[in-house]
């Protein structure tokens, strides 16, 4: 059972809140974000430019709050996942996967145990939704990877929809980039969505980081039948939000189109994509589709996925198609599900 609050994840805001119910001197604040962030200190006893006293103090209430991972498989193309557990008491387990390239380190990371969308080719949308992470079980998560220090890339792809838990995720982001916290460039961290809008508009208000849209159909009637969002939140409407705001070489957006053989790569779904994206500077990312099992959907043949990537590059749009790894392990997109690893499955 654990009984004091981590420390880890806390904005600056946040710590200047424990600072002050400490009677820590103001500047405590940013020494504390000094030990947490930068130095990445292990212990509170560690922080050796705050009192003995107010050591004493905030190690009575507050611990780091790193925490180790509990599993880790490596897939035979070098792809690694690490499964963390979360939740505190009501125990939830996430999965965040570091792929390792020639001069970069992306880690995949996780938002939500589960997931409450339901997006029909996706493993974690078949846990239903178990639990949002804390800013801190996010950036546990990097703190908690082997030689995390080499990391070059975050991508917020993994469990979970990053929109769904809002202010966790812009806390997160906020420790990442600030001068204060982990100093990251923006540009080395990309959010995916499946295009929740009021969340949408604070993280295009609030950020500065690149944004991947989930879009696998232009049309509103076949996207609704693979992901439920369309419902509520037609990609028409979020793509107008995402063209009133500038991508430049700065900040990027990016669509994401997993294709699925005969359902939505002929040329007539190329030229409604066009449509649809023309005149502004996006690109598309093309994936494919891993199967997963009792699921009737199969992915596009490389060759139709040459073809369909031609087919949008004839028509101006910036297109990709995005490799896969780790399918071995189950690591690879719309793959994860941290059951599985589990005992006995997912409870
Ligand atoms: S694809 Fe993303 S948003 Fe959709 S169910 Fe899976 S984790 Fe959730």
């Amino acid at each position: 059972m654990e009984h004091k609050r981590a420390l880890l994840g806390k904005t600056l805001a946040g710590l200047e809140q424990v600072a002050a119910e400490l009677s820590m001197p103001g500047f405590a604040a940013r020494q504390l974000a000094g030990w947490l962030y930068r130095r990445r200190v292990a212990d509170i006893g560690g922080m050796s430019n705050l009192s003995a006293a107010h050591r004493a103090m905030l190690a009575e209430r507050y611990d780091v709050g790193v925490r180790p991972f509990s599993a880790a498989q490596e897939s035979k193309d070098g792809a690694q996942k690490y499964l963390f557990a979360v939740g505190g008491e009501k125990r939830a387990y996430v999965e965040s996967v570091l792929i390792p390239e020639a001069g970069r380190a992306t880690l995949c990371l996780s938002s939500q145990a589960g997931c409450p969308m339901g997006c029909k080719f996706c493993m974690t949308a078949r846990m239903g939704f178990r639990h949002n992470l804390t800013s801190g079980e996010i950036i546990n998560q990097i703190f908690g990877v082997p030689r995390s220090g080499q990391l070059t890339n975050l991508v917020f792809m993994g469990m979970g929809e990053p929109m769904s838990n809002i202010d966790s995720l812009l806390e997160s982001l906020e420790v990442i980039t600030a001068p204060w916290g982990m100093g990251w460039s923006p540009a080395r961290v990309t959010v995916s969505t499946v295009g929740v809008l009021p969340a949408l508009r604070r993280f295009l208000d609030e950020s500065r980081c690149h944004l991947a849209v989930s879009l696998h159909s232009p049309f509103a009637d076949e996207r609704r039948a693979l992901m439920p969002v369309q419902k509520a939140f037609p990609a028409e409407d979020v793509v107008a939000l995402i063209r009133r705001y500038r991508w430049t070489g700065q900040r990027r957006v990016s669509f994401e189109y997993i294709l699925f053989d005969g359902l939505n790569d002929t040329p007539r779904h190329a030229a409604a994509l066009a449509r649809l994206l023309g005149g502004f500077e996006c690109r598309v990312n093309l994936i494919r589709f891993h199967r997963i099992p009792g699921s009737e959907l199969r992915g596009s043949p490389p060759q139709a996925m040459e073809r369909f990537k031609e087919m949008l590059l004839q028509r101006g749009l910036l297109t990709t198609i995005r490799a896969s790894r780790g399918e071995d392990i189950l690591a690879a997109c719309g793959m994860l599900s941290a059951g599985a690893e589990l005992p006995g499955g997912a409870s």
